[in-house]
């Protein structure tokens, strides 16, 4: 049986993928929440567990090949291939450009499945779209992990998010939590705020 939506909080939760404080974005932007995929992802066994929700999803859809865009999105495309039991390529930005590099190619015709980690915007997964798309292949799905758009992201295809995270950011001036005169905390940096 598969992970619920309160398993997998649980055990962002758990693995520090999902803090709660007062933290400084890399957008510059104020959040109580912060989210590191890469935290539970680094977890073989979650990772497997995550990526059946999506392996379950596109298993009967006669996908030929997965693809995601570097970095965040290769061990879920690769843990999603390997369940579907399906050959994995991934992306990389070259001259800021997605690009399929290494000898990777998709064939005219291949039903492609894209997996990332995290969609906010959905910017890197349109980008390996189009990749596909200018090999004459043929989109068959998105998979990932966290849907962080707010519901907003629509790739026009058959997509399936394991959950959705609501994304709330203030502006500096604007940050309720600042006025509460809480600490602020860059994320990444050695001292974290107690986990609520
Ligand atoms: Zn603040």
């Amino acid at each position: 049986m598969s992970w619920n939506d309160v398993d997998i909080l649980r055990t962002f939760h758990e693995t520090d993928a999902l803090l709660h404080g007062h933290f400084l974005l890399t957008s510059g932007r104020h959040s109580e929440v912060y989210f590191q995929c890469a935290k539970i992802l680094q977890h073989p066994d979650y990772a497997e567990e995550l990526c059946s929700i999506i392996a379950d999803e596109f298993c009967d859809k006669n996908i030929d090949v997965v693809i995601a865009p570097a970095i965040g999105g290769i061990i879920v495309g690769h843990e999603v291939a390997k369940q579907i039991n399906k050959r994995f390529i991934f992306a990389e930005r070259e001259d800021k450009k997605l690009t399929l590099r290494r000898g990777f190619s998709i064939k005219e015709g291949e039903r492609v499945l894209v997996c990332e980690d995290v969609v906010t915007t959905g910017g890197s997964v349109f980008e390996v779209m189009d990749i596909a798309k200018s090999c004459n292949a043929e989109v068959a799905g998105v998979g990932f992990i966290v849907d962080r758009s707010n519901g907003k992201v629509d790739f026009g295809v058959p997509q399936l998010s394991t959950i959705k995270l609501e994304a709330i950011s203030y502006s500096p001036e604007e940050c309720p939590l600042c006025k509460n005169g809480s600490e602020l905390v860059k994320p990444g940096s050695r001292k974290l705020p107690v986990k609520s």
